[in-house]
């Protein structure tokens, strides 16, 4: 036993090891035992070519003969990284014509929760310094990505300096609802709830709000009509910035290139990762607006530099990749695609909607939630799908798939069935004791 694994109960592993992969092919994985799986869920909502794109592996390993590693500090940078630059600024909703690379999306949130203070001083208003993140948000496992995460296991134990957080409502319709709510009327009542807060803070100590225009990690939670307009709205208001994370939507996950325009957001930074490779290399990047960077540029330039950068970011190798993941978007028409896909699995899944065990059936794009009742059934039906060969992820009641976007009828077919399968089974054999 040598790995301290991330989000597992270390104890616990030392008795269950983890499911080792050693191959893929296409949507699927095979472990050493010899065990095919199909991930429903590409990994961790990000290999979206699949495990097994030759046109990937062949950028990578025409950069890595051509110029194995560069950095981007002090003057020098690499060719497919300048490439990559300015690709992402041309593909960019708005006026997202800057981009800063690191090599996580954890990276990608503290550089923006960086940013968020240095321009504020640079604007000569260095009290506007607080970020608003929201409950059951993912933002990452740094010190402040985490302190931004809505997720009570992500700070227990750990003394996070949350004092630079402040915390809002999620939108979730269908748990924080009042009774008769419409979902505009919910979705506005977040809003008064966000200028509340405001109000109470102080505007002048607060910098900005950020959120995933679609929530992942905490449940699968598109967002409520009207939602996005009532906090932007908010938000102007009281001049703060607005961070879009889209670390899992950005390239193509909900059916748009970008989730902030499916869902009318125009953040002022954006981060993004996961599909940017396909997740064959690590790496990712942060979006800043004409009007940010501005700011920041005459505020580094009157320090002399400006004073963040990672080692290893905007590797060229991964850069090389991202160039060959976004052409290859380009040829298959990446939300075309990913909406018939869409379509497909919404049909498939619509029988669930009527399952006594199912509470909610939530999509965006290629993100899917399927919520039961019962948080011991959503384990179980978990567990019964991995016996019969798909992948899927629980997120406390709900079971999250997210397939690669290049899947197939015949593989969205199989996802449903073997989770329809694995619920009824999981049904009839609930399971006693404590939940999970
Ligand atoms: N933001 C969001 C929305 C995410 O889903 C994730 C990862 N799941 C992160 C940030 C952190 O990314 P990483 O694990 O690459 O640090």
């Amino acid at each position: 036993m040598a790995q301290l694994y991330p989000f597992t109960d270390p104890v616990a592993a030392r008795t269950h090891g983890p499911t080792v992969m050693m191959s893929g092919e296409g949507c699927c994985v095979t472990d050493t035992d010899g065990h095919t799986y199909l991930d429903a869920v590409s990994g961790l909502w990000c290999a979206s070519l699949g495990f097994s794109n030759d046109r990937l592996i062949a950028a990578a390993e025409g950069q890595m003969r051509q110029l194995p590693y560069y950095h981007s500090f002090m003057g020098r940078s690499a060719q497919p990284t300048e490439q990559l630059a300015a690709k992402m600024a041309s593909l960019l909703p708005g006026d997202l014509n800057h981009v800063f690379f690191g090599c996580s999306g954890s990276e990608a949130v503290d550089t923006a929760a960086k940013l968020v203070r240095y321009y504020w001083n640079a604007r000569g208003r260095p009290n506007k310094k607080r970020i608003i993140a929201r409950d059951a948000a993912y933002h990452g496992s740094g010190i402040i990505s985490a302190s931004l995460t809505g997720m009570s296991y992500c700070h227990d134990g750990f003394d996070l300096p949350d004092v630079a957080v402040l915390r809002t409502g999620r939108p979730s319709y269908l748990h924080d609802a009042k009774p008769g709510e419409t979902e505009r009327a919910f979705s506005c009542r977040r809003a008064r709830e966000l200028e509340a807060l405001i109000e109470q803070a102080g505007a002048d100590t607060i910098g900005a709000f950020i959120g995933e225009p679609v929530i992942g990690s905490g449940g699968v939670l598109p967002p409520p009509d009207g939602y996005w307009e009532e906090i932007q709205a908010v938000l102007a208001r009281h001049d703060i910035l607005l961070i879009a994370d889209e670390i899992i939507t950005g390239f193509g996950r909900t059916g748009a290139w970008f989730a902030s325009e499916k869902y009318g957001l125009k953040p002022d930074l954006m981060t993004m990762a996961k599909q940017l490779t396909g997740a064959y290399f690590p790496l990712s990047a942060l979006a800043i607006s004409d009007r940010v960077h501005d700011a920041i540029a005459a505020g580094a330039h009157d320090l002399g530099t400006f004073g963040h950068g990672f080692t290893y970011g905007g590797h060229p190798v991964g850069c090389a990749v991202a160039l060959e993941a976004i052409a290859i978007y380009e040829e298959m028409d990446l939300p075309a695609v990913v909406m018939d896909r869409s379509r497909m699995l919404e049909a498939a899944l619509e029988p669930l909607k009527s399952n006594p065990a199912v509470a909610d059936v939530r999509l965006a794009g290629l993100m899917a939630g399927v919520e039961l009742h019962d948080k011991k059934i959503t384990a179980q039906t978990l567990r019964e799908a991995e016996t019969r060969g798909v992948l899927l992820r629980q997120i406390g009641a709900t079971l999250a798939i997210s397939p690669p976007l290049i899947v197939s009828d015949e593989e969205i077919a199989q996802i449903v069935s073997v989770l329809s399968d694995s619920l009824a089974n999981a049904t009839i054999h609930k399971p006693a004791g404590k939940e999970t």
